[in-house]
């Protein structure tokens, strides 16, 4: 069988500016597309239309320009809103989400969740009386989530590759996520999978912060009989002090490294080099 050539994508969300780990993730992903003689797509990831904003965007594009990083596709994620909603219609369809009106306070209350930590959803919601659930829901505004144990059951096992290791995928530990968030009418897993589908995407690079996404995008993947990519974990950078870098510390973005006036292609060149997985580590400019 004739396998896909390799597609990667670099997947950032312009609600701020990028820092040095992003530029790790970009970089990774564009040597493994390039060396394949592959595709690197770059997704802007702006369905959180309360927290995107234009100005971000346009900084992404310029910062990837600056590390000489040129995507060969760009998708926005807002523009695929029909085919997001026909997903959404389909595992809705296969019986299998439910409407919940809890606000997160309500969660965190419920779930009993380590102050700071973030609460797995107890499932408050899953077991109201349909009838009740589907009148409520034309009045009131609720998220959509899964039903992750029923489609578990609809599914049976699950793996996912992580390089070549196949790795078992257990979706309960991101508990019932959020196919569609109460006020955007969308949610980041289901617009993930769709859209890493649609531009063929064999291979995900990205840090191991999204490694708890995984097992659930690959059981959406399945239910939507979506092809499995590869995923690439990779360890993150640390700031000087062990801090994990965050978009808030503004003198870490790429932004201030090309205000600087650091050599974006050595640095890129640099990044793509160094040994993705092992301890998290502060990167020396
Ligand atoms: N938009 C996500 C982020 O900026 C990345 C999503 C992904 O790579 O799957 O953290």
């Amino acid at each position: 069988m004739a396998s896909s050539p390799t597609s990667t994508r670099f997947a950032p969300s312009p609600t701020g500016r990028l820092h040095l780990g992003h530029a790790w993730s970009a970089a990774i992903g564009h040597a493994l597309a390039r060396s394949a003689g592959g595709r690197w797509w770059l997704r802007i990831e702006d369905i959180d239309t309360t927290r995107c904003r234009p100005e971000f965007t346009a900084t992404i594009h310029q910062d990837l320009a600056w590390l000489g990083l040129i995507p060969d596709d760009v998708l926005v994620q807002t523009s695929r809103r029909d085919a997001h909603q026909a997903a959404l219609d389909r595992i809705t369809d296969m019986g299998l989400a439910y409407p919940c009106f809890c606000t997160r306070a309500d969660i965190a209350a419920a779930a009993q969740a380590p102050h700071g930590a973030q609460a797995v959803y107890p499932g408050t919601c899953r077991n109201l009386d349909r009838a009740e659930a589907t009148a409520r829901a034309r009045a009131e505004p609720h998220a959509i989530r899964l039903n992750v144990a029923a489609a578990v059951q609809r599914t049976g096992p699950l793996h996912w590759r992580e390089g070549n290791t196949p790795t078992q995928a257990d979706p309960s530990i991101a508990g019932d996520i959020v196919l569609a968030r109460k006020d955007i009418g969308v949610g980041y897993m289901l617009a993930a999978v769709v859209d890493d589908a649609h531009a063929q995407i064999t291979d995900i690079v990205r840090g191991r912060d999204l490694l708890d996404a995984t097992p659930t995008q690959r059981l959406l993947q399945a239910l939507l009989d979506l092809p499995a990519p590869r995923y690439h974990h990779h360890r993150l950078l640390l700031a000087a002090d062990g801090r994990r870098l965050a978009k808030r510390d503004r003198a870490e973005t790429l932004h201030a490294l090309r205000e600087a006036g650091i050599d974006g292609p050595s640095l890129a060149a640099r990044l793509a080099e160094l040994p993705p997985h092992g301890p998290d580590l502060v990167f020396h400019l």
